[in-house]
């Protein structure tokens, strides 16, 4: 799930964006202003902004100035090249022109969210977010307090994810396999790990084997 601004102030084009990209299961914030649009955008992290060019207050070139580190699709009416160029050129990472097919534009989100993600070298779940390049676990943003051996086993679990491990699987992948302690050490773990992160339904128990981190593919 990614956190979508969508700015455009025609409501039937915002409107329709917000539903499809909600049906692909994003959430979505509809602004149809452009000074809005940079107030938001100085009060809140998003993953990507669908940015309109003409837009009422300021424009979409100038809110585009106010976007750094967050990926931006241009839409755009105006289909000469200058336009497109000077949209790029002002750091948006795509454009599409209007009038445009759905399919089109949600395609162009989940390729753009890809590549940021892959960039990001980051995992998410819910409100959890594996930052694998600061070796950190957060949750709502805030980093969580956690052990390296549970740091661990959570990338374990993600790297397997919706594969049963079993605890000696487990025990092998952490601890090594001449770690002396039982396979108690496992759900220990496990069971804070849970707790930490709030994903007691997500990291489900598999009778008499072991643990399976349950995630959309
Ligand atoms: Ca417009």
């Amino acid at each position: 799930m990614a956190e979508i601004l969508i700015v455009e102030d025609e409501p039937s084009i915002n409107e329709l964006i917000r539903r499809n990209l909600e049906l692909a299961g994003h959430h979505c914030t509809q602004i149809f202003d452009g000074n809005e649009a940079i107030t938001i955008l100085a009060e809140k992290n998003f993953d990507l902004v669908i940015l309109d060019i003409m837009l009422p207050g300021a424009d979409g070139y100038e809110v585009l100035e106010q976007i750094q580190g967050t990926p931006v699709i241009l839409l755009t009416a105006k289909s000469e090249l200058s336009d497109k160029l000077r949209g790029l050129n002002r750091g948006a990472d795509d454009y599409i022109t209007k009038p445009f097919q759905m399919l089109e534009l949600a395609a162009r989100v989940e390729a753009l969210l890809r590549r940021t993600k892959k960039a990001k070298k980051c995992f998410e779940l819910d409100n959890v977010r594996l930052d694998f390049e600061r070796r950190l676990i957060l949750v709502d943003g805030k980093p969580v307090d956690c052990t390296p051996k549970e740091y661990d086993l959570f990338v374990t679990l993600v790297k397997n994810r919706n594969i049963a491990l079993s605890r000696e699987k487990l025990l092998d992948l952490v601890w090594g396999y001449d770690f002396d302690g039982g396979t108690r050490t496992v759900d220990v773990h496990i069971q804070r790990l849970r707790a930490k992160l709030g994903l007691e339904e997500r990291i489900v128990t598999v009778y008499k084997l072991g643990y399976r981190l349950e995630a959309p593919v």
